[in-house]
């Protein structure tokens, strides 16, 4: 259990009766629903219980899922894609971002693979990521990353009582492994973000980085926590010897892996085509 650092003092006068705290679940809509749903499913086939964290990532898609991943230095606005087809997979990821944003984003890739979502999705970025879409797949796979890697009764059991603090927001994060910015959506949507405005606030004005560094919380020990920048790009041992690696070993600056998975979504078939059968 995340305790909560700030107790809430029970206010005098009006209306003693009433509860401190007014907060209703938003009531998730149909996609959202779908994602989850997919993602529970996911966790129960992938050997995942119902209210732990992912221990990484990596290892769920590479071995659990059997789905390769690529994940190169690609430019900043860029999380990842996703190429299926042909009874085939291929996950890319933007390697040079935070461990805990790679995470949401082969979580959200594994959710478009999961949710059934055929090969013409647009590159993701960190915008549609951050939920600011009305594509349906897209809502999906996001509810998808968000159950598969915080599922909601592990959030329940951690923050089942008290309002969340700033503090409560970087415990949850760190436990499983996502960005703060990440669990305080998480919060808000399961309807256990009490001070979701204010907390926000503080989130945008970086006051988590001071607690961050305070508590220091460990983290589920993810392969990407060890991934340095001269390892990219990282293929997955199943494509390690492929056409596709043989190419980025010798062309591997940024800007040319970029234009090899493009900005184009149809040019991402291209990539997963040089992985070969
Ligand atoms: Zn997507």
């Amino acid at each position: 259990m995340i305790q909560s650092s700030v107790v809430t003092q029970p206010r005098v006068g009006a209306n003693p009766g009433a509860p401190l705290v007014r907060h209703h679940a938003r009531v998730p809509g149909k996609d959202t629903n779908i994602g989850a749903k997919r993602a529970r499913e996911a966790r129960a086939a992938l050997g995942l219980g119902t209210a732990e964290p992912v221990p990484c990532i990596l290892t769920t898609l590479e071995r659990d899922a059997a789905v390769p991943v690529a994940l190169a230095a690609l430019p900043a606005q860029i999380a990842g894609c996703v190429w299926s087809g042909a009874g085939r997979a291929l996950v890319w990821a933007n390697g040079a971002q935070p461990p805990a944003r790679v995470r949401f984003t082969l979580a959200h890739e594994l959710g478009h693979l999961r949710c059934g979502h055929d090969a013409h999705l647009a590159i993701d970025s960190f915008e549609t990521l951050s939920g600011v879409t009305s594509d349906a797949r897209e809502v999906q796979a996001n509810a998808f990353a968000a159950e598969l890697l915080m599922p909601a009764a592990g959030v329940r059991a951690l923050v089942d009582s008290g309002e969340p603090t700033l503090e409560t927001v970087v415990l949850l994060a760190a436990h499983f492994g996502v960005s703060t910015i990440a669990a305080l959506y998480r919060l808000n949507t399961l309807g256990l973000a009490a001070r979701y405005a204010r907390l926000k606030e503080e989130i945008d004005g970086g006051l988590h980085v001071e607690v961050w560094e305070r508590l220091d919380p460990p983290r589920p020990d993810d392969a990407l926590e060890r991934l340095r920048a001269e390892d990219l790009p990282r293929l997955s041992p199943a494509i390690a010897g492929s056409a596709l690696a043989a190419l980025l070993d010798g062309a591997a600056s940024a800007d040319e892996v970029a234009a090899l998975i493009g900005c184009e979504a149809g040019l991402v078939a291209r990539a997963a085509g040089l992985v070969g059968a």
